[in-house]
This record gives structure tokens, C-alpha cells and sequence, in this order.
């Protein structure tokens, strides 16, 4: 089955694009958050965002930038979240990667995130795991 943001790309499907340039659109989300959420996306077709070029990701990082003052200057919103889900255990749906911009109102929701403890001996050793991957796999940073 066709991505359904490679068809909005396409404009194959129907959307409200705010933003487009040669490598990145942002459309309304057709569920938001608040409204204004939007979305930011590579006009290519990457599924997270590990499988993204460094050098596109930039670009997008830019836009999401640029985007972020315009959701919140726009909406008149007092603050906003950026984010990206990668996976469906992070609650992924849509497999083509994409960075949410939402707009957020003082005292209009809570994230139900419940934090955890470390002790000391749990923090380091994974900090250590960490370290260990980071020496592994260094030859791949760039930028
Ligand atoms: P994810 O959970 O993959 O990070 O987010 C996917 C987002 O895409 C959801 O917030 C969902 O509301 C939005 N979405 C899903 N299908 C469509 C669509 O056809 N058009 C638009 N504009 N948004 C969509
Ligand atoms: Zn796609």
C-alpha cells in the first residue's frame, strides 16, 4: 500500500500544506493535539529518524526551527512541543518520518509520563553501555 504522505507530497491526497520548498513540506494535521499541529517532512520517503540523511535531517531541523515560531506566533500559543516517534513502541503510525510541531496553551493538558529512579550503580553502568556503543560506532558521526 502507497504511504499516505508520499500521496500528499504527490498531492495525490488532499491536505493543508502551510510550507513547502524543493526537499521538506509541513501540513495540518488531520487529528491534532491543539489545533495548529503540524507536521514536518522530508518530500523523500524515510521511515525514522535513524534512516534519514544527516545532511537532509539539517534542513529539516532548520524548517521545524523556522516553523516552530511560526505554530507559535500564528496560534498566539504560550509554548509548544516538537517531536518525532520512531517505532511503534514509541507510537509510530505513519512509517514516513516525520517531526510534530504542537502548539501548547498554559494548564491545557498534562503528559502522563511517570519517571523512574536510578541508583547509582544502575546510572553509571548504562552510562558506561553508552560510552562503549558511542566508541563503536563514532565512525559514522558526521556533521
Ligand atoms: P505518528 O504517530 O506516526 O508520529 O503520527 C502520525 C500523525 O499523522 C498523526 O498525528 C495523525 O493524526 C496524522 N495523520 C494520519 N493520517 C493523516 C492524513 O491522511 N493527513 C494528515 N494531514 N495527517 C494524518
Ligand atoms: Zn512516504
Amino acid at each position: 500500500m502507497e504511504c499516505i504522505f508520499c500521496s500528499i507530497v504527490k498531492k495525490e491526497a488532499p491536505s493543508e500544506i502551510v510550507f513547502e520548498d524543493e526537499d521538506i513540506i509541513a501540513f495540518l494535521d488531520i487529528n491534532p493535539i491543539n489545533y495548529g499541529h503540524l507536521l514536518v517532512l522530508t518530500k523523500e520517503h524515510f521511515d525514522n529518524f535513524l534512516t534519514v540523511p544527516t545532511e537532509l535531517l539539517q534542513k529539516l531541523i532548520s524548517r521545524v526551527q523556522f516553523l516552530a515560531g511560526i505554530v507559535k506566533r500564528s496560534t498566539s500559543a504560550d509554548g509548544f512541543n516538537t517531536m518525532t516517534n520512531n517505532g511503534t513502541a514509541a507510537g509510530q503510525r505513519i512509517f514516513h518520518f516525520h517531526f510534530h510541531i504542537i502548539p501548547r496553551f498554559e494548564n491545557d493538558f498534562k503528559l502522563n509520563l511517570i519517571s523512574k529512579n536510578y541508583n547509582d550503580q544502575e546510572m553509571k553502568q548504562i552510562a558506561d553501555r553508552m560510552k562503549e556503543f558511542i566508541e563503536k560506532y563514532k565512525g559514522q558521526l558526521n556533521g
